[in-house]
């Protein structure tokens, strides 16, 4: 029977250490600010905006939202974060994806400054994350490192495979691994033979996106198994990558959907913004 790796816990963990942080800060008359940007009404984003609010409440940061509407131009959505960048209130800058269709993502991205960039998805920190001399890391691969971590696996020569190669998740999770010395494989929907590659990882990524996706013949006995993927049910339920009721006998630690990645990826925002706040007032 697997450990199970409670991400509410180890979040619960870090968003401690974040507040006693800021505290020390409000001390010294610094007061740490996230702008969190929605544009329409995608009812997903609106839970994640509202817990992202509710996390900085908890860590006794500001939080000033702006909820624009659907028909909001790329260039209206520019100036706004234009403003954000120059507004020293603001530390974090975070625009919530997806955006509507006339609006370019990409566009938005490389507007924000880098130094405000929390999520780190700017091409000045994304390059930063490729050299190894980051501040900001994107919050869900961190957040799955910090999970690893907690297991007290050391990553350092281990075979660790990633299942997915997207640029939010499955690539910086990778590079994060390469760094803490894993020898890293990632897998895509090209890959040939994925069970036998998945079966020989002692450290197994899922962030594909598929409910049920990685069975039990394709896990290693006591291997530690991430599951990023949240996948919603036709009964409403959520449910990860990783088929858990199966795997859960055969792996050595493995993270719940929900209350696995989840919640890290909110705690490590808020990490995130602590430490553009420090950087930005020359205490980083
Ligand atoms: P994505 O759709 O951008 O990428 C999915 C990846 O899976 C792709 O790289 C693709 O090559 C790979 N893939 C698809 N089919 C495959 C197959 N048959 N075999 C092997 N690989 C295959 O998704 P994403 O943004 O990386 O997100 C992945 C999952 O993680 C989703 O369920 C998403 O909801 C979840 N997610 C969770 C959090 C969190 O906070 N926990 C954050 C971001 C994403």
């Amino acid at each position: 029977m697997a450990q199970l790796i409670s991400g509410k816990e180890v979040s619960a963990q870090v968003k401690e250490r974040v507040r006693a942080q800021a505290e020390e800060l409000k001390a010294k008359g610094i007061e740490i600010g996230l702008a969190v940007v929605i544009v329409g009404d995608n009812p997903a984003s609106r839970v994640y905006v509202n817990s992202k609010k509710k996390a900085c409440e908890a860590v006794g940061f500001n939080s000033y939202e702006y909820a624009l509407p659907e028909e909001t131009t790329e260039q209206e959505l520019l100036d706004l974060v234009q403003v954000l960048n120059n507004d020293p209130k603001v530390n974090g800058i975070l625009v919530q994806l997806p955006l509507p269709k006339q609006i370019n993502e990409e566009a938005i991205i490389n507007a924000i400054s880098a130094e405000k960039d929390v999520d780190a998805f700017h091409p000045m920190n994304v390059g930063k994350i490729m050299i190894g001399s980051y501040a900001f890391l994107p919050c869900t691969p961190a957040g799955a490192m910090e999970l690893i971590d907690s297991t007290g696996v050391d990553v350092s020569g281990k075979n660790c495979v990633v299942i997915g190669r997207s640029n939010i998740v499955g690539k910086p999770m990778a590079m994060l691994l390469l760094h803490r010395s894993g020898t890293v494989t990632i897998c895509h929907s090209r890959t040939q033979n994925l069970k036998e590659i998945c079966r020989n990882a002692d450290i197994l990524v899922a962030a594909v996106g598929r409910a049920n996706f990685v069975t039990a013949d394709m896990v290693k006995p006591g291997a530690v198994v991430i599951d990023v993927g949240i996948n919603r049910m036709e009964d409403g339920k959520l449910c990860g990558d990783v088929d858990f009721a199966a795997v859960e006998p055969i792996a050595g630690y493995i993270t719940p959907v929900p209350g696995g990645v989840g919640p890290m990826t909110i705690a490590m925002l808020m990490q995130n913004t602590l430490t553009a706040a420090k950087q930005q007032n020359g205490l980083g």
